[in-house]
């Protein structure tokens, strides 16, 4: 069992908190399609036999990509990969790429959960973050998915936003949980370094919210979720029982995925490996039946932390036989050790063998996963 991840690297212009990789095209577009088909072709035993249960078209924006690349590239993972026949196929979208003929063809072409990046539902946080669509572009974009027969749509809101109050991300929650809406990713804002809104805090212009708001908000995330029957099953991933994306769960069990497009990461369990930075070296070299990958094979320290980082995000957390099992009996008491401290301040739940961090201190789950690190 494994997944495939396409890197879409463009958008029509940057948003001012993102720092993905992405570049707004200039005639790129018109072969990237044909690139990934023939990276795929050369990349095919990289999974060796496995079946494939998940495809997620991630950028940049997906859905700016024509439908007949999508179909192409579908097929040939179709003609190259045993393709799971409930495989999860997942898109990427903006709110102002989304008609309702390009919705009605994402699903015929066999598109079946649709990530909408909304952010949010008020004209005035989507200006601050730069964001081309509006509030009603937003809505308008949710209610033609729906139509469309998309059952499985995900949406990602934004917190922790400057200027932002307990009311006004109350008021988001509200609207999203009265949409047709299966799936939550809800991150805090984050100012990273070369970004215009990095640029604007640094000069004063921007204040990031207390930490005060963030929890707060982070809270009511977490109470209105429970009052609509969302599951907090990571970190930043809230979603009615059924509704959890596949495609990142495999991420997070170490399932193995192949990566493909600029800057796309891939993992096989013992290497990862990763693609360029850099659209014109990647389509060049692929247009020359090359590939210009960098591989990194995994430690067995590398191997356990990766572990821990991954489980300990979600509610299913690390299990400690199968850390026994796979990494030694040394590993797994001094995991034991580590947990014991966790369960005495409340903060994990044990389960059998399995030890987890209650979603209540998802927030803080940072500085407790780094003490499991070797
Ligand atoms: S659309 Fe998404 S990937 Fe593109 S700049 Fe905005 S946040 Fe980044």
């Amino acid at each position: 069992m494994s997944g495939i991840y396409i890197h879409v690297p463009f958008c029509k212009h940057k948003c001012d908190y993102c720092d993905f990789y992405s570049i707004v095209p200039s005639g790129e577009m018109d072969r990237f399609g044909s690139y990934i088909s023939q990276e795929l072709r050369l990349r095919k035993n990289y999974l060796g036999n496995d079946t494939i249960e998940t495809i997620y078209f991630g950028g940049g924006t997906p859905s700016m990509l024509g439908i007949k690349d999508i179909e192409a590239i579908l097929d040939d993972i179709s003609a190259n990969f045993l393709l799971s026949k409930n495989a999860e196929i997942t898109i990427e979208a903006n709110p102002d790429d989304l008609g309702l003929i390009y919705l009605q063809d994402l699903r015929g072409v066999g598109i079946n959960r649709i990530s909408i990046g909304i952010q949010s539902f008020d004209d005035g946080d989507l200006k601050q973050l730069g964001r081309r669509h509006d509030a009603a572009q937003g809505l308008k974009s949710i209610e033609w998915a729906s139509k469309s027969q998309f059952d499985n749509i995900s949406i990602d809101l934004i917190y922790g936003l400057p200027y932002s109050s307990t009311k006004k991300w109350e008021d988001n929650l509200a609207t999203a949980f009265g949409l047709p809406v299966k799936h939550l990713s809800c991150y805090h804002l984050i100012f990273e370094e070369n970004t215009p809104l990095y640029r604007k805090m640094n000069k004063g212009a921007v204040k990031p919210v207390d930490e005060e708001l963030s929890v707060e908000q982070f809270k009511i995330m977490q109470q209105i979720a429970n009052r609509h029957e969302f599951i907090h099953y990571e970190i930043s991933n809230l979603a009615l029982e059924g509704y959890y994306s596949r495609h990142n769960t495999s991420y997070w069990k170490q399932i193995p995925y192949l990566g493909l497009g600029p800057s796309a990461h891939s993992y096989d369990g013992n290497s990862r490996c990763w693609n360029p930075k850099s659209i014109s070296q990647w389509s060049k070299a692929i247009a020359s039946g090359r590939l210009t990958i960098e591989v990194e094979t995994l430690s067995e320290n590398d191997r356990i932390n990766d572990y821990f980082l991954t489980s300990l995000r979600t509610i299913w957390g690390a299990n400690l036989a199968d850390v026994e099992k796979n990494f030694g009996k040394d590993m797994a008491s001094k995991a034991r050790e580590t947990a014991n401290k966790y369960l005495k301040k409340g903060m994990l739940e044990i389960e059998g063998d399995s030890i987890s961090i209650k979603p209540e201190h998802f927030l803080i789950s940072d500085g407790i996963i780094v003490d499991f690190l070797i």
